[in-house]
């Protein structure tokens, strides 16, 4: 296939499964996947399924990558917060449609090699930090938007305080080993909205630095 035909198939893949939002259809049409996957698996970065990264960890399948972006209602003023950098995929799309984006991974060496991706691609708009983000981050606090592409049992309190009023988080949650369900919560006057998406499967959101 032609990058021009397997960029057609993915946003044809998108569509077919639901994804509506003409602005993440773009940026998903934009940012090369290939780029953020090694070697081996490259060339079956366009396939819609997850793949593995370093440190035993995966990239999610674009679709659910689509879905929790277009979850997240993303503004063009907003700054945006996800947690598990990994590849630094998510972290460019949310670039694509966010005025900053800050992101955290536990991994110093995925934090790295995100970041060097990001400068190839020019994407001046994230501010990558290995860190363990179930802390949030406390002096670029508050955030528009939070999405955590790790699973936590519950929503982590230090991320909910650190939201804006008004904003919204979308967070896998759930046991770590068994189903979980991926969930948007809105930060509303009144207290907190929670819906559910789906079920999904993420790599479960851990303590401390590696
Ligand atoms: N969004 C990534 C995929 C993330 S995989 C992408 O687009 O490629 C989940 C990531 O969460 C892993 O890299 C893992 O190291 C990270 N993670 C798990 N627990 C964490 C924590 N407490 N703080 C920060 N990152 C964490």
């Amino acid at each position: 296939m032609t990058p021009e035909e397997r960029k057609m198939s993915l946003v044809f893949a998108l569509r077919s499964q639901g994804i509506r939002d003409q602005a993440v259809l773009k940026v998903m049409e934009n940012v090369d996947r290939g780029i953020f996957v090694n070697g081996t698996f490259a060339e079956r970065a366009y396939e819609d399924t997850p793949l593995p990264i370093d440190c035993g960890q995966t990239i999610s399948q674009p679709f659910i990558v689509a879905l929790m972006t277009e979850a997240l209602e993303i503004g063009p003023r907003d700054k945006v917060l996800e947690i598990g950098t990994g590849s630094g995929y998510q972290a460019a799309i949310l670039a694509g449609l966010a005025r900053r984006v800050y992101t955290m991974d536990r991994h110093r060496s995925l934090v790295r090699s995100a970041r060097e991706r990001f400068d190839a691609l020019g994407l001046t708009n994230i501010t990558p930090h290995a860190a363990d983000g179930s802390f949030g981050w406390p002096e670029q606090a508050p955030f528009d938007r939070i999405i955590l592409t790790a699973a936590a049992e519950d929503p982590p309190g230090p991320l909910l305080a650190q939201l804006k009023p008004g904003g919204i988080m979308v967070l896998p949650v759930g046991q770590s080993d068994s189903m979980q369900t991926l969930i948007q919560v809105k930060k509303t006057e009144n207290g907190l909205d929670y819906r559910e998406i789906r079920d999904v499967r993420f790599v479960p959101l851990l303590e401390g630095m590696v």
